[in-house]
């Protein structure tokens, strides 16, 4: 990143709140925005009301009084509804988790203690693309139901990062996966979104899914791209100035007819294999139009 990033330290009004995300019921966003500045990430349209002018991946809110909030609206829905079981809480929607500065703020892990310590009964899942999750290895021990899951989107490092900017690479996050496979953790990948020139056809998606299994992941979510009007044209931006052929192959995939090529090729090559297939089908955001 050629800018410093710009932190900001700020509190919390409400930390647990309803997800409008497949397969998750709530959701805690330790902080907002994300310093990794995926050029595909949704988050950067949904995050960035709070900071109109500024570009995504330059600034951080780090919610510092997180966990005292998150006790407290723990405490409030257990009265309310009676249970410490909620449904599935997932980490995060708007951020990563254990986006860098996570090592020195400690506000994830502040929130899985809290979590911990109120005992909740329902599905924790975190979702990340940083090995730091690791650290954090003693207290999921200690969570009733947790699985942590890995952004992966390629398995080559340098293509990784062309679009995940300034996320950890993909081997770290391989070795992170073994790791937590090892402490006895559950574990799935997230192969999200699925990119037009990495995941070109049986062959590659077959690899994938190879390296996967043999660092212990038995469930794997997939999702296609999702090109709204606004992440295209950050997308696109980029596209023209680092290598503008893509932008071909990420109009073809945001046809109706790639996506059905796509979901037969992957029912084929997951049919033989012991992966869980996350939610039994492909994530998709909204219909697409037919080609004329
Ligand atoms: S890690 Fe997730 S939230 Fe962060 S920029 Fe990438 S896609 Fe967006």
């Amino acid at each position: 990143m050629s800018q410093s990033p710009k932190i900001n330290l700020v509190n919390a009004v409400a930390i647990l709140t309803k997800s409008g995300l497949p397969g998750a019921d709530w959701v805690i966003n330790p902080y907002n925005g994300c310093l990794f500045g995926c050029m595909y990430c949704y988050a950067a349209q949904i995050a960035r009301w709070k900071h109109p002018d500024e570009k995504w991946g330059t600034y951080l809110d780090v919610k510092i009084n997180a966990s005292e909030v998150l006790k407290k609206d723990l405490e409030r829905l257990a009265k309310k509804e009676g249970t410490r079981d909620f449904g599935e809480i997932f980490f995060s929607s708007v951020t990563d988790p254990y986006v860098g500065l996570e090592a020195k703020y400690k506000i994830t892990r502040q929130c899985l203690e809290t979590l911990r310590d109120f005992g909740y009964e329902g599905n924790i899942s975190i979702q990340t693309k940083s090995p730091l999750v690791i650290r954090d290895i003693d207290i999921l021990k200690q969570l009733k139901k947790v699985i942590v899951g890995f952004t992966i989107t390629a398995l080559d490092d340098e293509v990784s990062q062309f679009l995940e900017v300034n996320a950890p690479t993909i081997s770290s996050r391989l070795i992170a996966l073994e790791k937590l496979h090892k402490a006895g953790i559950n574990t799935y990948v997230f192969v999200g979104p699925l990119l037009p020139h990495v995941i070109k056809n049986k062959d590659s998606l077959a690899k994938l899914l190879d390296k996967l299994e043999s660092v212990g992941v038995k469930e794997v979510w997939f999702e296609h791209i999702n090109l709204s009007t606004k992440i295209k044209n950050r997308l696109y931006e980029y596209l023209e100035k680092k290598n503008s052929k893509l932008i071909e192959k990420f109009e073809i995939a945001n046809t109706q007819e790639y996506r059905d090529e796509l979901d037969k090729i992957i029912t084929e090559v997951m049919k033989d294999r012991k992966l869980r297939l996350g939610l039994g089908q492909v994530i998709h955001h909204k219909k697409l139009k037919r080609r004329q």
